[in-house]
C-alpha cells in the first residue's frame, strides 16, 4: 500500500453532490439501483473486451454482482467482477463529470433547492448517489488484465484520496459507510426488497449471502436439515428484452429504462419489437419525459445501446436513429451483425440501413399513436422535443408525410402560444373553397400573432398557423404539401386567395386600386433602392402598409438564422 494522495473534485462534481444529497433525500434507496446498474455495465464492458481476449476473464467468466452488509462496521458493499478501472479511469469517472456542456448547465442553477432538484433529473444521478446514504465511500478496483489496484475514498465534500492497494479479485468493490440515520440499509430484508423493486431486470446475477441455518426440529419432532451459508441469486438475471412482451410488466419496462437510459425519471412511452425475417433483431425504444440539457450540443453522444446476439457491443450507436430522433433511448439486439462490428463497419452497412429504417418507422408510429390516444402525454412530448422533430422534414424526405403528421402548431384558431394544432385538425377546419394551408413565420409568437398580414384572414375567418421557432423557416422550406394541400406563407409574393374571394369584393378592389395608382409611384421614388417593388394589396384591412418577401427570396427570419450561424 502506497502513500495516500489527495485530489480535489471538479467544481461541478461538488455542486452535483450538494444538490443530490439535498434533493433526493426522499428517494434515497435509488443509490442501490445506480450502483447495481454500474456493476452490470462493467460486466457488459468486460464481456465485450473478452470477445477478443479471453485471458481478461482470468479464469472467472461468471460475471455477477454481490451485495453484503456488515452490521458491526455499519457498511454496505456492492462488489462486481466486471471490467474494473485503472487509476486514470478512476480519476476521470469518479472525480469529474465528463459530459460536454456541464459547466454551462451548472451556471443555470438558481440556488433554489426545489427548482434545482428538477434539473438533476436531466443529469442522471449515477455513482454520486452513494453519498445520499453514506458519509464516506470507499471504492477498491482492479482493471481486468492489470496488476495494480487502486483505492478511492471520499466523504463527498471537496476532495478524495487515492492509494495503491493489493486486490486479488478483478473488478470493483464499493463500500458505503452508512450515515448514522441510514442504518436501515444494513437490514438484509430491506436490501432484498430494493433489489426486487429496482434491479430485477439486471441481466447478470445479483447475489446476497444467505446465513447458515443450524439443524432444527419441526413441530412434530421431525428433523429439519441444516442449511450451509451460501450466495443466493435474488433477481431474474435474464436480459429483459429477450423475454416475451406479455410477461413483462410496465414497472419492469420503466425500471429497465432507468438503467439503459441513465435517467431517473420514468419514460413517456416505449416500443418493444422482435423483428424476424431476412434481418433479425429486437429493439426496445423509449421516449424520455424530458429533454437532456445538452440536446443541441453537437458533441453530445446519442444513440442506442447495441447488442449482438445478446452480447453488449457499444453504447451510443448513433447509426440507428436519424438525428431528428436523437432523443430516443434504448437498445438494439441484432442477430446478423458480426460480434466484432465497429463504428466504421456500421457506417456503410446494409444491415444497419435496414435496422435504421425499421427503428425510425417504429418511433414515428409510436409517436403518432401517442398523439392520437394520449394527447396530454403527446403535448408533454411536443413541448420538450418538438423543435427537434422539426428538423425531420429536411433530414428525412422518405418519411416527410409521417413526420408532418406529428407536427403541432400555434394557430389563429386559439391565438395561444401553445403548439397544439395538428395539420389534420387544420385541414378538417378548412373553409369551403380553401385549398391551401396558410402560415406565417415571425421572430416571436407575439410578432406572428400580430402580423398585419393576418388581417384579411381574420376577417374572412380563415385559420393561419403561427410559427416562431428558430427552425420553423428552415422546416417550412422543406415542407411543400400535406395530404395534397400546398403550404402557403401569407407574407410571400402576391397572395391569391383564389376561390375564397368573392366576385363583389374583387370588383371593389379593382376600383380602389385605380384610385391610388399615383401614390404607389410616389412611395417608390421616396424609398428608392430600399425596396424591389411597391404593390397594391388587398390583404390589409386595418394597417396601411406592410413589408413582404418575394416568393423565392429569403424571408427576414431566414436571413437572421443564416447570420446567426455565420453565413
Ligand atoms: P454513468 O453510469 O451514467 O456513466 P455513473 O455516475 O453511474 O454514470 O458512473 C460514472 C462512471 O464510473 C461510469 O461511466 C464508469 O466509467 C465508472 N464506474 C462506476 N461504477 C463502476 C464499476 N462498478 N465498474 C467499473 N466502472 C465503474
Ligand atoms: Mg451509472
Amino acid at each position: 500500500t502506497s502513500e495516500k494522495e489527495t485530489l480535489g473534485f471538479q467544481t461541478e462534481v461538488k455542486q452535483l453532490l450538494n444538490l443530490m444529497i439535498h434533493s433526493l433525500y426522499s428517494n434515497k434507496e435509488i443509490f442501490l439501483r445506480e450502483l447495481v446498474s454500474n456493476a452490470s455495465d462493467a460486466a457488459d464492458k468486460l464481456r465485450f473486451l473478452a470477445l477478443e481476449n479471453g485471458d481478461l476473464y482470468e479464469g472467472d467468466a461468471e460475471l455477477k454482482v454481490r451485495i453484503s452488509a456488515d452490521k458491526d462496521k455499519g457498511t454496505v458493499t456492492i462488489a462486481d467482477n466486471g471490467i474494473g478501472m485503472t487509476r486514470d479511469e478512476v480519476i476521470s469517472a469518479l472525480g469529474t463529470i465528463a459530459k460536454s456542456g456541464t459547466a454551462e448547465f451548472f451556471k443555470n442553477l438558481t440556488g433554489d433547492q426545489a427548482k434545482d432538484s428538477q434539473l438533476i433529473g436531466q443529469f442522471g444521478v449515477g455513482f454520486y448517489s452513494a453519498f445520499i446514504v453514506a458519509d464516506k465511500v470507499t471504492v477498491r478496483t482492479r482493471k481486468a488484465g492489470e496488476t495494480h489496484a487502486i483505492e478511492w475514498e471520499s466523504k463527498g465534500e471537496g476532495d478524495y484520496t487515492l492509494a495503491e492497494i493489493e486486490k486479488d479479485s478483478r473488478g470493483t468493490e464499493i463500500i458505503l459507510h452508512l450515515r448514522d440515520d441510514e442504518k436501515e440499509f444494513l437490514d438484509d430484508f430491506r436490501l432484498r426488497g430494493i433489489v426486487n423493486k429496482y434491479s430485477d431486470h439486471i441481466a447478470i446475477p445479483v447475489e446476497m449471502y444467505r446465513e447458515p441455518v443450524p439443524e432444527t426440529e419441526g413441530p412434530d419432532g421431525e428433523k429439519i436439515e441444516a442449511q450451509p451459508g451460501h450466495w443466493e441469486v435474488i433477481n431474474k438475471a435474464e436480459a429483459l428484452w429477450t423475454r416475451d412482451k406479455s410477461e413483462i410488466s410496465d414497472e419492469e419496462y420503466q425500471e429497465f429504462y432507468k438503467h439503459v437510459g441513465h435517467d431517473w425519471e420514468e419514460p413517456l412511452t416505449w416500443a418493444h419489437n422482435k423483428v424476424e425475417g431476412k434481418t433479425e433483431y429486437t429493439s426496445l425504444l423509449y421516449i424520455p419525459k424530458r429533454a437532456p440539457f445538452d440536446m443541441y450540443n453537437r458533441e453530445r453522444q446519442s444513440g442506442l445501446k447495441l447488442y449482438v446476439q445478446r452480447v453488449f457491443i457499444m453504447d451510443d450507436a448513433e447509426q440507428f436513429m436519424p438525428s431528428y430522433l436523437r432523443f430516443v433511448k434504448g437498445l438494439l439486439d441484432s442477430n446478423d451483425l458480426p460480434l466484432n462490428v465497429s463504428r466504421e463497419i456500421l457506417q456503410d452497412n446494409k444491415i444497419t440501413q435496414t435496422i435504421r429504417k425499421g427503428c425510425t418507422s417504429r418511433v414515428l408510429k409510436m409517436l403518432d399513436r401517442m398523439g392520437k390516444n394520449k394527447p396530454e402525454e403527446y403535448q408533454t412530448f411536443w413541448d420538450e422535443f418538438g423543435s427537434v422533430i422539426k428538423e425531420g422534414p429536411a433530414e428525412d424526405m422518405a418519411n416527410k408525410e409521417a413526420i408532418a403528421k406529428l407536427l403541432r402548431f400555434a394557430s389563429t384558431h386559439t391565438d395561444e402560444a401553445t403548439q397544439n394544432v395538428s395539420l389534420e385538425q387544420y385541414i378538417e377546419r378548412m373553409s369551403e373553397g380553401q385549398d391551401k394551408i396558410y402560415y406565417v413565420v415571425a421572430d416571436s409568437f407575439e410578432a406572428a400573432k400580430n402580423s398585419p398580414h393576418l388581417e384579411i384572414f381574420r376577417k374572412k375567418g380563415i385559420e393561419v398557423l403561427l410559427l416562431s421557432d428558430r427552425v420553423d423557416e428552415w422546416m417550412m422550406s422543406h415542407l411543400t404539401e400535406f395530404q395534397d394541400k400546398q403550404f402557403q406563407s401569407i407574407t410571400r409574393g402576391d397572395l391569391d386567395l383564389g376561390d375564397l374571394d368573392d366576385e363583389e369584393s374583387k370588383k371593389a378592389q379593382e376600383e380602389s386600386e385605380k384610385e391610388v395608382e399615383g401614390l404607389l409611384e410616389r412611395i417608390k421614388t421616396a424609398l428608392g433602392d430600399k425596396v424591389k417593388e411597391v404593390r397594391f394589396t388587398h390583404r390589409l384591412t386595418e394597417s396601411p402598409a406592410c413589408v413582404v418577401a418575394d416568393e423565392h427570396d429569403m424571408s427576414s427570419q431566414m436571413i437572421k438564422l443564416m447570420e446567426s450561424v455565420g453565413q
